[in-house]
């Protein structure tokens, strides 16, 4: 009998992809974990495809519902980017973000549609721009007037008009437990709406022979769990849009509302369903529509957390463990800071179980070390969990997102391999690092 975990939420998307079999063992895809962990090694990402295309799908279902389907949902690719992930996102039917040369080009080699692309970044340097207009990327979101110029130069020298968005900063900047409409915009990112620097640049935009104005685009924060922030920007946003075509008869068709829709991470978590964020961003911009008299925009989202995170875990190796009487418990583990850096910069909160006693209680605390040679290589402080030996596989829960794609060789370790589960099928989704990978670059 298979029992459901704890981390179970009303989510839209269930947590059901990970769970516990007859001997005791987390799974996650249909597959037993500690398989996983003996046929390919410790540290271990592991990806349950289902969900992510799952996930994908719903987006895509929500936009229909909530829009008409007059809209795009574009993966982030930052929070995991690899081939096999922008394989999955284009038969999805997604689009996609990109925000350097490197996540352009792998998704370039996965056979992912050029013209489906958006291009971000603060400071994006020429030949990436080059690199992405020769390519014939989709849309550029423009940061700021040197950009702009730029874009308009390399596409005129390539004979091309490029579509851009301007990236706006609509004076709403959410965190993660709640948010803050700021009168002066300290970002950055992007125009500011309010100092007038977003009007002053669409009206630049517009005059660039080689450019042609698509949208405007807006990104507030990430982890937001409340539908609020998200309907202020967009009636923010749709409202610039009016004030476009009655100042300066200017037509903007897009409206880009970014991405950040929250996850649970932990059971103080609590996010709507994504279906809520789609349904109350629709209703914010139509209200606008009907009452400036304004064609709805066709709108693009940008999750990129909320399709992969929870899809993902990690599965370790338990080493040494250290008891120093009347203070805390140290656990070891085979990896840390080098595959998942959330906790060392930004204190994030995982749940966390030992994969091989999965259904039993959770009696102990410890406090979740890497390997590195960092007091700060923590995963997490006094994190509840079964009890532990030297041996055991730690599974750490929702980490598909920003671990892979922000893990690095410090103290020279090797990145780990990323396996994708699917219904009981498993596939190598990236190889585990070699030493000869680790060295290839050295004179
Ligand atoms: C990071 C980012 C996203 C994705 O944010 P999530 O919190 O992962 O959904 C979307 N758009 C832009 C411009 C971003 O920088």
């Amino acid at each position: 009998m298979e029992t459901s975990l704890q981390l179970k939420g009303d989510h839209m998307v269930s947590n059901d992809h990970v769970s516990v079999n007859a001997h005791n063992h987390l799974t996650i895809g249909g597959k037993d974990t500690l398989e996983l962990a003996r046929e390919f090694g410790t540290p271990l990402y592991v990806m349950d495809e289902a969900f992510v295309r799952a996930a994908c799908r719903h987006y895509v279902a929500a936009i229909k519902t909530h829009y008409d389907g007059k809209g795009l949902a574009a993966f982030a690719s930052k929070a995991f980017c690899c081939k096999a992930m922008c394989k999955i996102a284009a038969e999805e039917g997604l689009a996609l973000d990109v925000v350097s040369k490197g996540e352009l080009f792998t998704a370039l080699l996965a056979g992912f549609p050029a013209d489906r692309m958006l291009f971000h970044g603060n400071n994006k340097p020429a030949d990436e721009l080059e690199f992405a207009i020769t390519s014939g990327i989709g849309r550029i979101v423009a940061d700021n007037i040197n950009e702009l110029e730029q874009i308009n130069t390399i596409a005129g020298s390539c004979g091309k008009r490029q579509s851009v968005q301007l990236r706006i900063t609509p004076g709403v900047e959410a965190h993660t437990h709640d948010y803050v409409r700021t009168g002066q915009t300290d970002s950055k990112f992007g125009f500011a709406l309010q100092t007038g620097d977003a009007m002053r640049a669409v009206q630049m935009a517009v005059r660039m022979p080689n450019l042609r104005l698509s949208g405007v685009h807006c990104h507030i924060g990430s982890q937001i769990l409340d539908v609020q922030p998200f309907m202020l920007a967009a009636e923010i946003m749709t409202g610039f849009i009016a004030d476009a075509r009655d100042q300066h008869n200017i037509t903007i068709e897009e409206l880009n509302l970014g991405g950040g829709f929250g996850i649970r991470y932990t059971e103080q978590d609590n996010p709507p369903p994504h279906e809520d964020f789609l349904h109350s961003v629709s209703r914010a911009i139509s209200g606008v529509c009907s009452a400036r008299n304004l064609p709805l925009p066709f709108i693009y989202i940008e999750p990129g957390r909320s399709i992969v995170a929870p899809a993902g875990i990690t599965l370790y190796t338990v080493g040494a463990i250290k008891e120093i009487p009347g203070i805390r418990t140290y656990l070891s583990v085979d990896g840390g800071m080098a595959d998942n850096p959330r906790y060392a910069l930004y204190g994030s909160q995982y749940e966390m179980l030992i994969a091989n006693k999965a259904g039993a209680e959770k009696t102990k605390r410890y406090t979740v070390a890497g390997r590195c040679c960092e007091s700060g290589d923590l995963l997490g402080k006094d994190v509840p969990l079964q009890d532990a030996a030297a041996g055991d596989i730690l599974a750490v829960l929702a980490t598909g997102a920003y671990n892979y794609s922000m893990a690095s060789n410090y103290n020279r370790l090797l990145k780990p391999a990323v396996v994708f589960v699917n219904n009981g099928a498993v596939r190598v989704a990236v190889k585990r690092q070699s030493y000869e990978d680790l060295i290839q670059s050295d004179e």
